[in-house]
């Protein structure tokens, strides 16, 4: 299995300004196994569910693509649930509920299929978890990148900080690289967060875009000024399992590599925000794809002659 992808399957009711929804499916592991699926025919998924979790959308899972061997389904238990409220911009949200369920004795285990995984991303998720996963792949992966939240900043960030020494890029919001480095400067966070163990650091911005440091190196990424945003929620996902599907159908992780892979990332994030839940990334085509791709050329193409 070239890529793995874990992080959690879940229950989402959310709030937007504009409407709500409850209960639909969601996760950090439903999103990015979907966003990847889009440039990788088969990747495992490590997670787990109560039997609350309906068995129609597994298989859609896995018709695109994602192996389920990876997924605990545990008798007589629910599934985690999460609600999040976003404030009027889309850009800010506060969560209002997490019920960590059946994740609270969930115990990873990779089918040995998984075990010489080239490309790893641990999703949103328990630290604990996600060393568990780690300390189960013998030969260290091509590229592991790691998501994560300030939930678990507040809650277990020793932990964290033990997962993040392992990985090669981190990818976190600008509030939690503020949080995580107690920086203010988004440069200096970057530099403080690579000195705790990652080569990469992804600074995500929302509406704003995301920034990508390896070293002294930064590079860009907009997002696409969309002309209506019904629901963010999962945009962070998808953007990291769009990065990592790319870099993974393509074998190549240099920085000038990883700056198409934000661009393309970005693309798979911008089709998220437009339904609630998972209900755009189900239906997309790689025609769509291309044609989002080359919007964000002509969104940052320009023209200048420097005049001395
Ligand atoms: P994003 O909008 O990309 O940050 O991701 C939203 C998804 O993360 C939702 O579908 C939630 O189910 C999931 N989620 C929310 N809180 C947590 C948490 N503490 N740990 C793992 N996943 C979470």
């Amino acid at each position: 299995m070239k890529l793995v992808e874990i992080g959690t399957v879940a229950f989402d009711s959310i709030e937007t300004p504009f409407g709500k929804t409850e209960r639909t499916i969601g996760g950090a592991a439903t999103y990015i196994s979907l966003a990847a699926s889009c440039f990788i025919d088969n990747s495992g998924l490590v997670s787990v569910v109560g039997d609350d979790f309906p068995v129609e959308f597994l298989s859609r899972i896995q018709e695109k693509g994602v192996d389920l061997t990876g997924l605990q389904v545990k008798k007589g238990e629910k599934s985690f649930f999460w609600s999040g409220r976003y404030h009027f911009d889309m850009n800010s949200r506060d969560t209002l509920v997490t019920e960590l369920n059946v994740l609270l004795t969930f115990d990873p285990i990779m089918p040995a299929e998984y075990q010489d995984c080239e490309y790893l991303m641990l999703g949103n998720l328990d630290p604990k978890v996600q060393l568990k996963v780690i300390e189960q792949i013998p030969v260290r992966p091509k590229l592991v990148v790691l998501d994560t939240m300030n939930f678990w900043m507040d809650s277990a960030m020793d932990d964290l900080l033990k997962v993040i020494a392992k990985v090669d890029v981190l990818t976190v919001n600008d509030a939690e690289a503020r949080q995580l480095s107690n920086e203010y400067s988004l440069v200096k966070a970057a530099r403080r967060i690579m000195e705790m163990g990652p080569r990469c650091v992804i600074i995500k911005k929302g509406e704003h875009g995301a920034l990508l440091f390896e070293g002294n190196k930064v590079f860009f990424a907009p997002a696409l000024p969309l002309e209506e945003v019904v629901d963010p929620t999962g945009a962070g996902d998808t953007f990291a399992g769009g990065f990592i599907g790319y870099l993974a159908k393509t074998d190549n992780c240099s920085f000038e590599n990883m700056k198409r892979a934000i661009i393309v990332g970005s693309a798979l994030a911008s089709f998220t925000c437009e339904k609630f839940g998972t209900d755009r990334l189900m239906d997309l085509t790689e025609e769509d794809i291309d044609r989002r791709v080359e919007e964000f050329v002509r969104l940052v193409d320009f023209d200048i002659e420097i005049v001395e």
